[in-house]
């Protein structure tokens, strides 16, 4: 039998951690009741669990336990955030500021805003991925309510100034929303540090399961008002109805707790491996990192490759290596990845790029075998072109 390739896709999905899994199990078969059932120890005992996961959330980002709103994830989190933001403000304005190098999950529920009347401005990256703090002041107006930008990118790894970003948005009150997807557990996070109003998370890019998230909604300084997206039995605050869903969120509170955990040591390994694989592709000719080399999650790598076909790179890695060149969600797409356009990068480079994404499950070894196969692949391919 072939062997699996080596998995260096974690910005995409990650495996659940078999401690997350252990955690889980019990939800499904003994502890099954239903969270809001009051009556009875059944009910009390989903409670208590899913209070729990509200407490580790609420320590990992500094916020109260009663102001997160668990969803299905990050896409509805988003949707969430910035539909219910609008609606419950449009009397004070309709113009909306968010970033060019966003997730499709933000981008798409600004488009449907514009198509319901919302102006959205979108504000490009610098050429490290950065925003422009300056341009993004002079963008806000007397209209604006609200300004959204990811806490760290999920193909170029980027970690955006979050804290003078808050700071700008407060001063102009206007609400602060980050997508923190990429960054829950893995960098520190705090709402009141970075004056953070919404913040949309996920289980599953940190060895937590998919289908769980949650959407922090800032209650004090100030108080957030939102519309509710699903309308039903009133769970979440009236917020998010639909009945919670135990097994899910204890895992994906584990995952938290265990990412907390390990952070920082994590990290540490993490930007070995990343700089380990980095200093090996370098003895290539034409390569270009993508985004800013030091503000970046520490297990990401993206790097463009001069002069090869993309979907030939790709392919030629396959048996080897499980990546992809940019977002899973635009993967399938035709077009080349927005946010490595964004960098200015040529539709040619754009095509030509992989984006490394090194977790929690990876060595040394895989990494040298990963760095050894790219090279090859990336010369043969080289060299095919120029017979
Ligand atoms: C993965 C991801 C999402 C989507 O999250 P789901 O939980 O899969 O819906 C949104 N934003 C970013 C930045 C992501 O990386």
């Amino acid at each position: 039998m072939s062997q699996k390739p080596i998995y260096l896709d974690c910005h995409a999905t990650t495996p659940v951690d078999e401690r997350v899994l252990e955690a889980m199990l019990p939800y499904f078969t003994e502890r099954f009741g239903n969270p809001s059932s009051i009556n009875h120890a059944y009910g009390w005992e989903a409670e208590a669990a899913v209070k729990k996961t509200r407490e580790t959330l609420a320590k990992a980002i500094n916020c109260g336990p009663e102001e997160l709103i668990f969803t299905s994830g990050a896409t509805e989190a988003n949707n969430l955030a910035i539909k219910g933001v609008a609606e419950a403000y449009f009397t004070k304005g309709r113009h909306i500021i968010t970033v060019a190098t966003e997730h499709r999950a933000v981008i798409d529920p600004y488009r449907y805003l514009e198509s319901l009347g919302f102006e959205v401005t979108v504000l490009p990256v610098q050429e490290d991925g950065l925003l422009d703090l300056d341009q993004l002041e002079k963008t806000i107006r007397p209209d604006t309510i609200l300004v959204s930008v990811m806490a760290a990118n999920n193909e170029i790894g980027v970690i955006q100034p979050l804290a003078e970003i808050g700071e700008i948005c407060h001063r102009h009150e206007v609400l602060f929303h980050t997508d923190a997807a990429q960054a829950i557990a893995k960098i520190p996070l705090d709402v009141d540090a970075m004056q953070i109003d919404l913040m949309s998370l996920t289980g599953h890019k940190i060895y937590g399961p998919k289908g769980i998230g949650a959407l922090y909604l800032r209650r004090r300084n100030p108080r957030v008002k939102i519309a509710a997206q699903l309308h039903g039995g009133g769970q979440e605050r009236d917020i998010r109805s639909g009945t919670l869903y135990p097994p899910q969120i204890v895992g994906f509170g584990k995952a938290v707790e265990l990412g907390l955990e390990m952070m920082e040591e994590e990290a540490e390994r993490l930007q070995g491996l990343r700089n380990r694989l980095w200093e090996q592709l370098q003895s290539l000719d034409d390569i270009y990192l993508n985004g800013h080399l030091s503000q970046r999650l520490p297990g990401n790598l993206n790097v463009s490759f001069a002069g090869v076909d993309g979907s030939a790179l790709l392919l030629g890695l396959q048996p080897t290596v499980a990546l992809s060149s940019g977002s899973a969600c635009s993967s399938t797409a035709t077009t080349p990845s927005h946010v490595l356009t964004a960098l200015g990068r040529s539709e040619a480079l754009a095509y030509a790029s992989l984006r490394f994404g090194i977790g929690r499950f990876n060595t040394a070894e895989e990494i040298d075998r990963v760095a050894e196969t790219t090279r090859q692949t990336v010369q043969s391919l080289r060299q095919a072109k120029t017979i």
